[in-house]
């Protein structure tokens, strides 16, 4: 932690996950693809995948995202594919957002057990591999919220 206060903690209490969950990315990309979302990037974010595609932050922010709460979020295909999703796989697979990284364990996906069971019909991935104990859950949940705290530049 940097010192600074944070506006949002994950409070440790009682939840359906605490025995662990099992999670293993098996690619298929289902999380990639498929109905329209958000891919939020904030600015650190933004400039590590401009430099790695060898562009400047204004070029990239232009083609590749838009504005979105205090940072941006990935351009979506026609089909809303993310723009970087290609070959069957993630292209930018090295910077890709913390969004990325910490799928399943969102905020919203751990809510309640109802969301859970839906995250569960989409990923294939949860209920096998490695457990993953409430600890490091709530680990991952909050890197998704610290990503969205402003950015100092
Ligand atoms: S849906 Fe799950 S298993 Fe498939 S690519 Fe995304 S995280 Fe991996």
């Amino acid at each position: 932690m940097n010192g600074k206060t944070r506006s949002s903690e994950m409070p440790d209490r009682p939840e359906f996950f605490d025995a662990g969950i099992r999670f293993e990315c098996t690619g298929c990309g289902e999380c990639c693809t498929g109905a329209p979302g958000t891919v939020y990037i904030n600015r650190r974010e933004a400039s590590a995948i401009a430099r790695r595609l060898g562009l400047d932050l204004k070029a990239f922010l232009e083609t590749y995202a838009y504005p979105f709460k205090n940072g941006y979020s990935l351009r979506e295909k026609e089909n809303y594919d993310c723009i970087f999703f290609q070959d069957g796989r993630c292209s930018i697979y090295d910077v890709r957002p913390t969004q990325c990284r910490t799928y399943p364990f969102w905020p919203e996906t751990l809510r309640s057990e109802a969301a859970w069971r839906h995250t569960c019909r989409a990923c294939e991935g949860i209920g096998r591999g490695r457990l993953y104990s409430k600890k490091e859950i709530l680990a991952e949940v909050q890197k998704v919220l610290d990503a969205g705290e402003p950015v100092d530049d």
